[in-house]
């Protein structure tokens, strides 16, 4: 498979698969991360967050701190860009959002369905499954890294 060329954060080159960076630096703004729960991010630019959705850190003094209480995970490889994120994973129909997996996804497309108060109630059962049932690592798209 093609080795490509790739920018990286500090500036310097690297090889890399054609979607995926390996080695990228952590907490920096625009590395991506998926949610492990519902919860606000950046209230004014991003704003509640999903259950498994997909986003870049925005460089906040605090991203360090929601990475370390796993409430947001690195996603390792780092994608390209958003056309990737778009190519490898799943997308909300309704509101464009980009989840790790498709039950995420799914979850997703109910809460749109929701009354406010429903929503409560399905945001109070995944507090009791979230990190645990939140793996990334084996989820990838292992078949094109490192062919
Ligand atoms: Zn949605």
């Amino acid at each position: 498979m093609a080795k490509t060329k790739v920018e990286r954060v500090g500036g310097e080159t690297e090889t890399s698969d054609a979607d995926f960076i390996i080695d990228r630096p952590k907490f920096s703004e625009g590395t991506w991360v998926s949610a492990t729960k519902d919860f606000t991010y950046d209230s004014q630019k991003v704003g509640h967050l999903r259950w498994g959705q997909i986003l870049q850190l925005r460089g906040y003094r605090n991203d360090a701190g929601l990475v370390d209480h796993r409430l947001l995970i690195v996603m390792e490889p780092q994608p390209k860009s958003e056309a990737v994120v778009d190519k490898h994973f799943p997308k909300c129909g309704e509101c464009g959002r980009n989840f790790i997996n498709e039950q995420q996804r799914d979850r997703c497309g109910e809460l749109h369905e929701m009354t406010a108060e429903e929503r409560k109630m399905k945001r109070r059962e995944l507090a009791h499954e979230t990190v645990k049932e939140h793996a990334y690592g084996g989820e990838m798209p292992t078949q094109v890294i490192g062919e």
